[in-house]
């Protein structure tokens, strides 16, 4: 009797897999059934994957996330028809991002992501809506004005970021520490344990604002590479990166692109950057 219970369980369990496998649960190879515009007009939701420790970009106080990346996912979301209501953050690393997407755990990445050919095999972008570039924060009084100082140094950065990468592959002499974000860094160039944090300069930027820091670091301001800040989605997703290039171009000209740097980054006196919508990826 157990037995038989057992396997009529088992067998139960069997036909629900099955049933799954061809529910069309699943989205791969197609890019439409389970593409963010789809989505977005059926449900009127979307999962956005953002940073939550970077001051004027993402940063989540409470249940709050603010910053300009968190406004340009809100142009993304009122685009697509999605109030903000609907929108639910979920904090991301610099690390887990393309995984995020793969995954489905979110629907589109808006986290300082740089557009690169490595993580275009791996996730689509649409953008770029901003282009950074890798910069140095150091102590005040620190002497280092530039990569090539860091030969013998500390430097620290987040593991899966381009600006780490880079320091590995272009500046051998440096000694990277990684963590998985940049207030650990920043906190440990406070501490004393670190000699320089790199990243994007905006980002640092945002350090170096912060009232418990000022004074204390500064930003080089010799940036060493370009970081075209992209919107990332799943690979197979044409369509809504398609979607997402054309809500940027209207962004851009209809004043909220502006307003959603002059409302966070724009701050500091800091005057809104031109969006080039000829730059925008071909989503291919
Ligand atoms: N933009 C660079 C990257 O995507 C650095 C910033 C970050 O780690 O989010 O890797």
């Amino acid at each position: 009797m157990r037995i038989t219970r057992l396997t009529a369980a088992a067998g139960a369990f069997a036909l629900a897999m099955a049933a799954a496998a061809c529910g069309g649960g699943d989205d791969s190879g197609s890019g439409k059934a389970s593409g963010i515009v789809g989505k977005a007009s059926s449900d009127k939701k979307l999962v956005v994957g953002v940073k939550a420790d970077q001051p004027g970009l993402g940063l989540q106080t409470g249940g709050t996330y603010t910053g300009f990346d968190i406004e340009i996912a809100k142009i993304i979301a009122k685009g697509l028809g999605v109030p903000e209501t609907g929108i639910e953050y979920k904090t991301t690393v610099s690390s887990n991002r393309e995984p995020f997407i793969q995954q489905g755990q979110v629907d589109i990445v808006v986290a300082t992501y740089t557009i690169t050919d490595d993580r275009k095999k791996a996730v689509n972008f649409g953008g770029p809506y901003y282009v950074a570039g890798q910069d140095l924060l150091v102590p005040t009084a620190s002497t280092i004005t530039g990569p090539e100082g860091l030969a013998g140094k500390k430097v620290c950065s987040v593991s899966g970021s381009t600006p780490a990468k880079r320091i590995q592959t272009e500046y051998k002499d440096a000694k990277l520490q990684q963590f998985d974000s940049y207030s650990k860094c920043v906190q440990a160039l406070s501490d004393g344990s670190v000699d320089a944090v790199t990243t994007d300069d905006i980002i640092l930027a945002g350090y170096a604002a912060q009232e418990q820091y000022v004074g204390k670091f500064k930003v080089v301001g010799k940036k060493f590479s370009d970081e075209p800040y992209g919107i990332g989605l799943k690979k197979t997703d044409k369509e809504g990166c398609e979607k997402i290039n054309e809500i940027l171009k209207t962004a851009a000209s209809d004043g909220s692109y502006k307003a959603a740097w002059d409302t966070t980054l724009g701050k500091s006196g800091q005057a809104a950057p031109t969006l080039d919508v000829t730059k925008l990826t071909n989503c291919s």
